[in-house]
């Protein structure tokens, strides 16, 4: 794809085309290793602009890119060369706030941090909170179907979402989803949007559910003992259904020492750890529900008592700090993304463990232990051979156990080699099938998210020019 273009980008749309180099060195990657070379950056200004622009993009045969903030871990948001990114930043405000109804119609580009300090002070929160907040996008947490440690109890980012304006591929607007608080309307095309990678429609508008903040959340940090499994202690506490208990998450003892030895601990440093928190409506009621937790573990064999948070969000800051700090230490690394039936991440670490001795690279893992979501990371070059042969393993081992390739990250173009492994032949051929529809010429993010060839640009099958396929 790429082509000389007839007709200039700047006459096509009335939103600013950026081609200097540092605004294009700025969208050229993403968080993982991976860079493109791209050949402008617009900022459309509506969604007729949006429009104009997928329309000169069919006709120029020229990728579009949405993007947010750019965080995703897979090449999600890296640009094919040439590729005309969409940035949309820009597309920032709330539209409208329903406090009774508990809704908000916001723009793509809001920051997931900026929406949750606009409806706090209503008593209102977006539960979706990866551990990329501050910076990251609601759009590109749509677009990713994003979760974080809350989702143990509140689900992902698709669970929040009530609807929909999106621009497909083909120039075609639509409103997907409704306002109402259920429907009952043949398959669900909403949620074929959401996790989609920009790959079928750019997202102009997105309409999320919110939930009441607690009034109390407790913080626990807990550690492990070298003998308790963590599957047996996810499934108890996932089976248990305790009242209030909104995250569970691990950090193992390799990244455990590693923190401590970068000077930011969480805990007993020769340990893992478990960071729990629990909701509750008064301060009484959380310690009650905490204490049912405690107990829960110690019949789980983790008996070593816990460090209390009084307010969560310190220890979530504690744990977003330590992660900076293990950044710090590992540089450009293997960040892993997997997720196994809850009882089965025993089976999974042993499997990364063997991996990684036989690779010899040095192995630090966390992860949203509650539902099975485990983050490997192989402290090795990202780009090198070995790193391959680890995200293959880890993959695979995911697989075999009955889990999926990707927990909560998504696929973008490290995993999509992978894609028909967990879907099989049918699933792909309805996958294709949808993409052909909405994005006929293969404009949109090309490269990522289809099994190679399919999805990667013009490759695909092309009824080009029509503005409906
Ligand atoms: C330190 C760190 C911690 C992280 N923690 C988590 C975590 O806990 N949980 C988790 O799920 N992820 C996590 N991530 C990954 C990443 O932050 C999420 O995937 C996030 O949702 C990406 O949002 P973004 O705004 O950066 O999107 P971008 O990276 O800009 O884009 C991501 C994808 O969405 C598409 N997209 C963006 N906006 C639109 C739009 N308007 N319309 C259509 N497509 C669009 C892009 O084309 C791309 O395919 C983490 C990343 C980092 C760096």
């Amino acid at each position: 794809v790429g082509g000389t273009a007839r007709t200039p980008l700047e006459q096509a749309v009335r939103g600013e085309v950026r081609r200097d180099r540092p605004t294009l060195e700025g969208v050229s990657g993403d968080a993982s290793h991976l860079t493109g070379r791209p050949s402008a950056v617009v900022r459309p200004v509506d969604d007729d602009d949006i429009v104009a622009l997928v329309r000169w993009a069919r006709t120029e045969s020229v990728p579009l890119v949405p993007r947010g903030a750019g965080t995703s871990l897979d090449g999600e948001s890296v640009p094919a060369d040439g590729a005309v990114v969409v940035d949309l930043t820009g597309w920032n405000r709330v539209l409208e706030l329903a406090t009774d109804e508990r809704w908000a119609r916001v723009g793509p580009g809001i920051g997931n941090f900026a929406l949750q300090e606009a409806v706090r002070p209503h008593g209102l929160f977006f539960p979706p909170n990866p551990g990329s907040w501050h910076r990251s996008t609601v759009g590109g947490n749509v677009a990713t179907n994003a979760s974080g440690p809350r989702s143990f109890r509140y689900g992902a980012a698709r669970s929040w979402v009530r609807a929909l304006a999106v621009v497909f591929g083909n120039g075609a607007r639509a409103r997907l989803g409704t306002r109402s608080a259920k429907r009952s309307l043949g398959p669900d095309l909403l949620s074929l949007v959401v996790g989609s990678e920009g790959t079928l429609a750019i997202v102009t508008e997105v309409t999320v559910r919110l939930a009441p903040l607690p009034a109390v959340r407790r913080g626990l940090v807990v550690p492990v003992g070298a003998t308790v499994g963590t599957g047996a202690i996810a499934a108890r506490l996932a089976g248990a259904a305790l009242e209030g208990l909104s995250a569970v998450e691990y950090v193992d003892r390799a990244t455990s020492r590693a923190l401590a030895d970068e000077g930011a601990p969480l805990g007993p440093a020769d340990s893992a750890w478990l960071l729990l928190e629990v909701e509750g409506p008064t301060a009484a009621e959380a310690e009650r529900r905490a204490a049912r937790v405690v107990a829960e573990l110690a019949a789980s064999g983790v008996t070593a008592p816990p460090q209390p948070f009084d307010d969560a969000d310190e220890m979530w800051t504690r744990r977003g700090e330590s992660g900076s700090a293990l950044d710090r230490r590992l540089g450009p690394r293997v960040r892993e993304d997997v997720a196994v039936p809850v009882g089965r991440t025993d089976e999974l670490l042993a499997e990364l463990e063997r991996a990684a001795a036989e690779e010899r690279v040095p192995l630090y893992v966390y992860g949203h232990l509650g539902e099975g979501s485990v983050h490997p990371n192989f402290a090795v070059d990202p780009a090198s051979p070995v790193a391959a042969r680890l995200r293959e393993r880890t993959v695979r081992a995911a697989l075999a156990l009955g889990g999926t390739i990707s927990g909560e990250h998504g696929i973008g173009r490290l995993k999509r080699p992978f894609v028909e492994e967990e879907l099989g032949p049918a699933a792909v051929g309805l996958l294709d099938a949808v993409k052909r529809w909405c994005d006929p010429d293969g404009i949109l993010n090309p490269g990522k998210l289809y099994p190679t060839p399919r999805g990667g640009g013009r490759s695909a099958p092309s009824p080009s020019g029509a503005a409906t396929p």
